[in-house]
Parts: structure tokens; C-alpha cells; sequence
């Protein structure tokens, strides 16, 4: 979820996002499978890096942001994940707030999901519909 997305549907709220980079007019983010060409690439990413730890084993690892318009969600791969019940739950009872909550959450948000045919041999997949 972008940042400006929670109260952007709300009209009576206004939002002001700031975003470095230029604009998202690159060919590669329009295309799907494009952001295997927008990350490592100082046009969309920022190419920050960890510092050299212990637990890295000494290593630099590179940490993926876009440095364009749109943010990160101009060159994501567009993989959609349902969230988990409990995740959801534990939310609601740290904050309070009871429109987290999975029974409430879920028909709201990414629950839509149609269970294609597949061949015997493999287990069923779900197709996720976003609109
Ligand atoms: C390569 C890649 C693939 C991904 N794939 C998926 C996916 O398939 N599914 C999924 O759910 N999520 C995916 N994500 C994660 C998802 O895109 C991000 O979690 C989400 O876009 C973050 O939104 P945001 O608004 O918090 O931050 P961002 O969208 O990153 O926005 C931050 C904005 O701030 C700007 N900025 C940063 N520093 C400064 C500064 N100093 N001054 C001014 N502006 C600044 C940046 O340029 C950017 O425009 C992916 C992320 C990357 C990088």
C-alpha cells in the first residue's frame, strides 16, 4: 500500500505526498515485468545499501527503493499477498480499533479471490482479481 492510499478516498481529507525523482515516464515501468530493469538502475532506484555487519557477513546488501514518481509502487512486481487473520487481530487489539479486525478487513480489502481448474497432478492456485 503507497502512502497516500488509506485517506485518498476520503474527500475531505487532503494528502501531501513528497516524492524525489523524475517523473515515471520511463518505458520499463509501464511494462510488467519491467521493474527486473527498473531496480539497479540509477534512472528508478536509489541504490541504497546496508552497511557492512557481522550478521551480513561483512557484506553490503542492497536495499530497493524508487527514486521516481509514484515511489516504490511505480516499479513493484505487482505480487498481491493476502495478509494473515492473526496479523490482522493483533492489530485490532494493539490499537483498539476494531476495523481491523480480519472480519472486517477481509471482505473489504484483498479477499476477492476466484479458484481456477487446474491438471489433477498439482493442487488448486488462486487467481487474485484487483481492481
Ligand atoms: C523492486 C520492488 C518490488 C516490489 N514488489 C512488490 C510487490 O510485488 N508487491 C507488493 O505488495 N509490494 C512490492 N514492493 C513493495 C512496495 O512497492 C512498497 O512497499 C510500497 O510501494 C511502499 O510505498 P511507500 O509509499 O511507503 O513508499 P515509496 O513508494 O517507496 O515512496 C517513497 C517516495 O519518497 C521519495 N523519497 C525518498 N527519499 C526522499 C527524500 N529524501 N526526499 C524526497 N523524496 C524522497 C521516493 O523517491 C519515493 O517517491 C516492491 C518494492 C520494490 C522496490
Amino acid at each position: 500500500m503507497s502512502a497516500g492510499q488509506p485517506t485518498s478516498a476520503d474527500a475531505s481529507k487532503r494528502v501531501l505526498l513528497i516524492e524525489a525523482g523524475r517523473r515515471d515516464d520511463y518505458h520499463w515501468i509501464h511494462i510488467p515485468v519491467g521493474y527486473l530493469n527498473c531496480i539497479g538502475n540509477p534512472r528508478t532506484d536509489w541504490l541504497d545499501s546496508t552497511e557492512p555487519r557481522l550478521g551480513s557477513m561483512g557484506v553490503h546488501c542492497a536495499i530497493r527503493a524508487a527514486k521516481t514518481l509514484g515511489g516504490s509502487s511505480s516499479i513493484n512486481g505487482m505480487i498481491c499477498m493476502r495478509g494473515q487473520a492473526r496479523d490482522y487481530d493483533q492489530w485490532a487489539s494493539l490499537t483498539g480499533d476494531e476495523a481491523w479486525t480480519w472480519k472486517i478487513r477481509c471482505p473489504i480489502s484483498s479477499c476477492t479471490k476466484t479458484t481456477t481448474k487446474v491438471p489433477e497432478r498439482r493442487t488448486a492456485r488462486a487467481v487474485w482479481h484487483l481492481s
